[in-house]
């Protein structure tokens, strides 16, 4: 696990990168991660500009919701955060989005179909809809769990975006670009004809395989 300081440093870039990228607007949005040296998460802090903020206003929050360190008040979307860190020791980073392309599947209420080989690889599942909650309630953490399971690393949150889950922060950020890029041709596959997912057998062995990509340290 990442020290606090390289945690908070790897939030506020990753914040920044989702405003730059037009997966939000404005202050929407955030990000957290784990870190070794704190019982909790560094999360960003809410309503604050992406690209005047800086590592200190990072907020550091316990698994009972007490901030630990920062003098700014949480994202909003805290409790999101908490109860996945809660349910999943896997995970140790979130970012939520509200990419347009994916979005629209969560407002239609429709799960975005395992369609492409960069899907399996980075996500490995279907991403479905989390039931509608309102933004920051206790409510929609509790059902994010749900919709998330064990093993889920992407969901759709009805009405609202999208969230990733995963070990690292750059992880988590690139299953938000590939559940928005994959909602972007499922969209324009629809209107060519079908939309066939990939079969369940290639999806696995995509996901395993991509486990291994990449070179080796
Ligand atoms: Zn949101």
């Amino acid at each position: 696990m990442i020290s606090s300081i390289q945690a908070r440093q790897e939030v506020l870039n990753a914040a920044r990168e989702i405003a730059a990228s037009g997966m939000v607007i404005g202050t929407w949005g955030n990000v957290s991660a784990r870190s070794r040296d704190v019982e909790g998460f560094v999360i960003t802090p809410s309503g604050m500009d992406y690209g005047s903020m800086t590592a200190e206003d990072m907020v550091v929050v316990d698994y009972d919701r007490q901030v630990l360190e920062g003098s700014f008040k949480p994202s909003s979307e805290t409790p999101l955060h908490l109860a996945i860190y809660k349910a999943r020791p896997d995970v140790h980073a979130i970012v939520h989005v509200h990419s347009p392309f994916a979005t629209a599947f969560a407002v239609a209420g429709r799960s975005i179909p395992v369609i492409l080989e960069e899907t399996a690889q980075a996500i490995g599942h279907e991403i479905a809809v989390v039931p509608y909650a309102l933004a920051g309630s206790r409510k929609l953490g509790e059902y994010a769990v749900q919709t998330l399971g064990t093993a889920g690393c992407a969901a759709l949150l009805a009405h609202h975006g999208v969230i990733g889950c995963a070990n690292t922060v750059s992880q988590a950020l690139r299953i938000c670009y590939v559940t928005e890029q994959t909602a972007q041709i499922a969209l324009y596959a629809h209107m060519l004809g079908s939309v066939p997912s990939l079969p369940e057998e290639e999806i696995n062995r995509l996901h395993q395989g991509f486990k291994n990509y990449g070179q080796k340290k």
